[in-house]
Order: structure tokens, then sequence, then C-alpha cells
């Protein structure tokens, strides 16, 4: 048996069947690179879905851990600490917001605005406690804990999982009459993502947030943005709403916010929206520990110093012009090419093939991608990737790509198109 066999081996055997993962074991990574136990190396363009935006072991992020551990790791909340202050003051200034409670994973703060988003109806907007509602976009992806995957319009996602917790009400993404006609006067907040990842790197139409921001503020309704995957460079801005000039009332961070090393989440509001919450009233024994938060300040400072938001605004335009190459010349394998920065959804023919089989392949031949659904490759690499490993990844993904399109006789097909044209 190879060391990736029997690696494979065990988690099969021991582990829940949670997970379908692409069959590379990783050992080690290094900034945008991977080797795996047999020595083979990879060009990372997952980046742990955005997690790992620094780069695998950014060294002054891992210097900043180290530096850490010689003093204190965790003491819970009960007590201060010399690190959360500073992470909560940088977080401050970066967002713009107020005041930061920091969470540890993505669902948790997710879980976060949601209780906020409720307090604040109730005791500022009126609404009688019970009576909350919050309008959620089908598509959605916030996470697995079973308050969120109740108003996920994904049926593996919840199947079997009920009862769930009432209150959420659905509207399309990206359309502002859905959005008013889901809405009532019990509406506190609108919970959603900027781009919606999971659901294949689904971009709204321009101008949706800019409305969605008026009809909030007209309609005393809160605007929570859930930029756990999009915040914190990965759209080549700060933070996805910039995009669309607008400003939500709560912004929920997580992934790139540990810095590659830790789960560190966070959710931003302004004191009248944060001060909903008094001591008791909610809390986590692991969130804004010492050590989560150096990585994570750490982090924070990485990103501006070292310009990686700059960086990914311009490196992603090169990656989607080199994609959009690919799909002219594979037609019609590649159904569309969209997202923003250093994020990008390909849209694989349903009818050709499917998303995880080029992934697969593409994994044999040295680049970690990841299907979500059946139809989209998601490529998402950390925000330090030159333009030179950019190239050798699409270059792989143009072979691969081709080698499919010849398998299949696209090629014949695409002439017939044109011959009958
Ligand atoms: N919100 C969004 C937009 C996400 O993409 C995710 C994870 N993919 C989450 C929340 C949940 O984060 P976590 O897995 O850390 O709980």
């Amino acid at each position: 048996m190879s060391a990736t066999e029997s690696h494979i081996a065990k988690e099969a055997r021991f582990g829940a069947k949670n997970y379908a993962p692409v069959p590379v074991v990783v050992d080690h990574a290094k900034d945008c690179l991977v080797w795996d136990v047999e020595g083979r190396e990879y060009i990372d363009m997952m980046s742990a879905y955005s997690s790992v935006s620094h780069g695998h072991l950014h060294p002054r992020i891992v210097e900043a851990a180290h530096r850490q551990l010689e003093k204190v790791a965790v003491m819970s909340r009960a007590y201060y600490g010399t690190t959360l202050g500073p992470l909560l003051e940088k977080l401050s200034e970066v967002t713009g917001f107020e005041r930061v409670l920091p969470m540890n994973t993505g669902a948790e703060a997710v879980e976060t605005a949601i209780k906020c988003a409720r307090r604040w109806g109730h005791q500022v907007k009126g609404i009688p406690d019970g009576q909350q509602r919050i309008l959620v976009a089908r598509g959605n992806f916030h996470g697995r804990t079973s308050t969120i995957i109740g108003f996920s319009s994904e049926e593996d996602y919840r199947t079997g999982f009920g009862p769930f917790c009432g209150g959420f009400q659905h509207f399309d993404y990206g359309d502002m009459a859905s959005v008013k006609a889901a809405a009532t006067e019990n509406t506190c907040a609108v919970l959603i993502e900027p781009i919606q990842g999971e659901a294949g790197v689904i971009v709204p139409p321009p101008g949706f947030f800019r409305e969605l921001r008026q009809w909030c503020t007209e309609n005393n309704v809160l605007l929570i943005d859930d930029e756990v995957q999009a915040g914190l460079g990965r759209t080549g801005k700060w933070f996805a709403f910039e995009h669309e000039g607008i400003r939500p009332d709560g912004l929920i961070l997580g992934k790139a916010l540990g810095a590659g090393l830790l789960p560190v989440s966070a959710f931003c509001a302004d004191d009248k929206v944060m001060s909903v919450f008094v001591p008791n009233s909610h809390g986590s024994t692991f969130g804004g520990n010492a050590l989560a938060a150096a990585v994570a300040l750490e982090g924070l400072k990485v990103l501006e110093e070292e310009g990686l938001v700059e960086h990914c605004a311009e490196k992603g335009a090169y990656l989607f012009g080199r994609l959009r190459e690919v799909q002219a010349e594979v037609r019609p394998l590649i159904r569309d090419v969209r997202g923003r920065g250093l994020w990008v959804g390909v849209d694989i023919e349903p009818s050709c093939t499917s998303a995880r089989d080029l992934v697969e392949r593409l994994a044999a031949a040295g680049v970690l991608s990841k299907e979500t659904h059946d139809t989209v490759i998601r490529f998402a690499p950390p925000l330090t990737i030159s333009y030179d490993l950019i190239d050798r990844a699409v270059d792989i993904f143009h072979r691969v790509a081709k080698e499919k399109w010849h398998q299949l006789g696209l090629d014949r097909r695409r002439n017939q198109q044109v011959i009958t044209a």
C-alpha cells in the first residue's frame, strides 16, 4: 500500500463520511505550493476556501504565533489579555466599524449576527420578541449549524436534520423585487453574501447592493454582510461591499482572519447595533483567545503592509483573462468564467462532464482546485500568487481541458456547429 493509500484508508476507516476529499494526501506546504506524502508538488489554487489568503505558513505570521506561544495561548474571556485589544482596534480601523465581537468559525460569527439582529429587532425596532424575521437569499451558504442549515435552500444540507428554527424568509439573490415581496413589518435584517461562493461564485447584478442598502435604510432593516469568504482582500478590495460603494450595518468575517493558521472569526458593527450584547448574553470559550488574536493581528498587518489586496486585484484580472482564453478554445466545455479578484468559478457544461472529473484530473496534473455543486470548479489561490504560478496553473488547466475536449470529440462537434450554422 502506498503512503497515499494508507492515509486515505485510515481516514475512510475511522472518520465519519461527511466529506468526499480529492485523493491528495498533503504533507506540507509553503506559500502557494503544496507537497503530498509521495513528494509530488501542487499549486494551491484553493487556499482552503480563502483561509490561506496569506499563503501557507507566512513567515511573519508563524513568527507571531511562536512569539505568543512563549507567553500564553488560551485563558478564555474571563480575563483580559494583551493581544485581543490590539486586534479589536485594528479590525475596527480596517472595517470602519466601532465594535468587534470575536468568535472562532464562520458559522459562529453568523450565529452571532443572527442573535444580534434579532435582539436589535426587538429592543430597538420594537418587534415583539419571537416575531423577528430575517431575510436570506436562495442559494445561500452561511455555515452548518442547525439554525443556519434550516434556512439553506440546498436539500443535501437539510434533509433529515429538522426540526428547523423558524424566522427566516427567502428571496431570489440579486432581485430587489423579490426582497420587497419577502419583507414584512417584522423584518429586522437581510443576511446576505456579497458573492455567493458555495452556490457557484454567483456575482449579483451591478447596482443590486446599492438598491438593497437604500431599501434597508428606508425600512429600518439591518443589512448584514457575510464576508467570511469574500472579505479581507479576496475580491481585490478589502471588503466586497466596497465594489458597490456601500456600507452594511453588520459585517461577518472568518477564514482569512485566521491568517492561514487558526480558526478566527468576528462580527463587526457600530455601537447602536452591537450594544444589544451585554454580559452573559453571548460568548465563546475560545473566541478572541490570546494566540488567535496575535495571529489574526499579524495577518491583518501582512495584508496591509505587503499590499496583498492591490496584488489580488492585478493578479485576479490576469487570471480571468487567461481562463477566458481557455474557455474560448474549448467551446462548449466551459459555459462561463465568473467571479471577482482571485476568486473564480469556471462553470462546466454538464452535458460534457462534471466539475469533479476535471478537479481530479487537475490534481493528478499538479493543480489543487475544488468543485462546488456538479458544475463549477473554484479557483481561489493565495493572494500572494505570482504571475508565473498563475501561468503554470492555467497552462495545466488548459492542457487538462483540451485533453477532455478531444476525448469527448468536442473539436468535431464545434466544427459541425460552425458548418451548419
Ligand atoms: N459564511 C460563508 C459565506 C462561507 O463561505 C462559510 C464557509 N464556506 C461560512 C459562513 C462558514 O464558515 P465555517 O466553515 O468556518 O463555519
